[in-house]
């Protein structure tokens, strides 16, 4: 495991860089790390010092895990290869790959402190952290100043979050909405359950979305999704939700509660001729169904990296390049979750019900063990269904009925 050290800022050499990269979460330095691959001069900004909190509950699927630039694996503090996808008050459903996780736990600070200091061994690369981003221009090159320095650029990476500084700028992305989050992490001694938590997914323990448990080595992130912009008293509802899980931790006062924002559905991307690519949660590219974005950003920064390179060397033009190339991956995957999220929440039995079908559990769990996103596994569904067939990779358990009196939420 990493140490918690804070960084030093490496010394400027020059103001002028090939991109500008604003954010150092996920996505941020996974486009860096895909520019420096190609041999760019990189800076990038951020107005925390590092390492920093993000609150989230560091879900790394199979694909994020593919589509980052940099290493991972040291820093995941758990895998699993169960999920259980639960009807909260209702039956539940406990889906087992055999052979491969379907899931990998990371602590987000010590992550991306991990993925920065990767960035920072790099002879191209120049950090700013502490520095937020104040503003920009454009003429034939960006001006990007923070609150200590002005920074050159021709190309700019928007990384800069869920409350997108640099969008609010220049109106690129368009999410449809703001789904938001709350989540606290128990240390494991000190909860009180007389059984093993399960990761689950409890749909329907808040209006408009789930409760969830990730199981780590040392602590359980437990929180609350919802898709449903403005629901109040998301802190005592988490309170309600973990008592009614009988995790009983024994200081809860003790412990920090943290919600932020998830923006979705941000497939409409203003089609602009400057060389300026929104990269994750500043594009509003997260799945609605889920809350994940972590895929999402490392996937879209990928693509920007890249195709900063591509118009570097003069091969390309890069807003169009861009947006055809999210087009692939993520941006499929943004459009249809959004889409989903608004069938699936409104009629939440049926949806979950829907799970039990062997298509579509198959085709999901074989999928994600796959490093599939959403709309591939839809594609490949009948592949995978045999595949999983053939190989007997696949478990499911219809679990009982849950115990959740007490509980008035769903
Ligand atoms: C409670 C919760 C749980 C979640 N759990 C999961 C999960 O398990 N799995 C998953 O895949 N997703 C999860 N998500 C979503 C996920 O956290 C985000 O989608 C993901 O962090 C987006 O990455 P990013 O790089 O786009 O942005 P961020 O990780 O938010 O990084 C943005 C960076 O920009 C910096 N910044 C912001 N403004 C400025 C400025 N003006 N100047 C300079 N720097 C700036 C910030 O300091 C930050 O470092 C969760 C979200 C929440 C809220």
């Amino acid at each position: 495991m990493t140490q918690h050290t804070p960084i030093d800022l490496a010394a400027v050499a020059s103001d002028e860089f090939d991109v500008i990269v604003v954010g150092a979460g996920p996505g941020g330095s996974n486009a860096a790390a895909a520019a420096l691959a190609g041999g760019l001069r990189v800076a990038q900004v951020d107005k925390a010092a590092f390492p920093r909190v993000k609150p989230c509950a560091g879900g790394l699927t199979m694909k994020t895990c593919r589509a980052l630039r940099l290493e991972y694996a040291p820093w995941v503090r758990a895998t699993w290869s169960s999920v259980e996808f639960n009807l909260w008050g209702g039956e539940g459903h406990r889906f087992t790959h055999r052979r491969r996780p379907v899931v990998g736990l990371v602590l987000r600070p010590e992550f991306d402190n991990a993925l920065v200091r990767q960035n920072l061994e790099m002879r191209d690369f120049r950090l700013f952290s502490g520095e937020r981003f104040v503003d920009a221009s454009y003429d034939r090159g960006f001006t990007v100043r923070t609150r200590a320095r002005t920074l050159r650029a021709p190309q700019l990476i928007a990384a800069d979050g869920a409350y997108s500084t640099v969008n609010r700028q220049f109106h690129l992305a368009h999410p449809r909405t703001n789904a938001v989050a709350i989540e606290v992490n128990i240390p494991r001694d000190d909860v009180r359950s007389d059984s093993d938590p399960q990761l689950c997914f409890d749909f329907g323990a808040v209006e408009a979305g789930y409760g969830w448990v990730f199981p780590k080595d040392d602590h359980l992130s437990v929180g609350l999704y919802t898709y449903r912009w403005g629901l109040k008293g998301l802190r005592e509802r988490l309170l309600a939700y973990i008592a009614a899980k009988r995790l009983a931790p024994r200081h809860i006062d003790a412990l920090r509660f943290d919600a932020h924002q998830v923006p979705v559905g941000g497939y409409g991307l203003s089609r602009s001729l400057l060389p300026l690519y929104m990269v994750g949660d500043a594009g509003g590219f997260a799945d609605a169904l889920t809350g994940e974005g972590i895929y999402h950003a490392v996937e879209s920064g990928r693509i920007a990296g890249e195709t900063a390179v591509a118009v570097h060397r003069g091969d390309a033009r890069g807003p169009a390049l861009y947006r055809r190339r999210l087009w692939r991956s993520v941006l499929p995957d943004t459009f249809l979750t959004y889409q989903a999220s608004r069938v699936f929440y409104r009629h939440l039995r049926a949806g979950t019900h829907a799970l039990e079908a062997p298509g579509v559990w198959r085709a999901l769990i074989e999928g994600y063990a796959d490093a599939a996103t959403f709309t591939t596994s839809a594609v490949r569904a009948p592949e995978y269904i045999l595949r999983s067939l053939l190989h007997g990779s696949l478990r499911y358990e219809r679990l009982a009925s849950q115990d959740v009196a007490g509980v008035a939420s769903a």
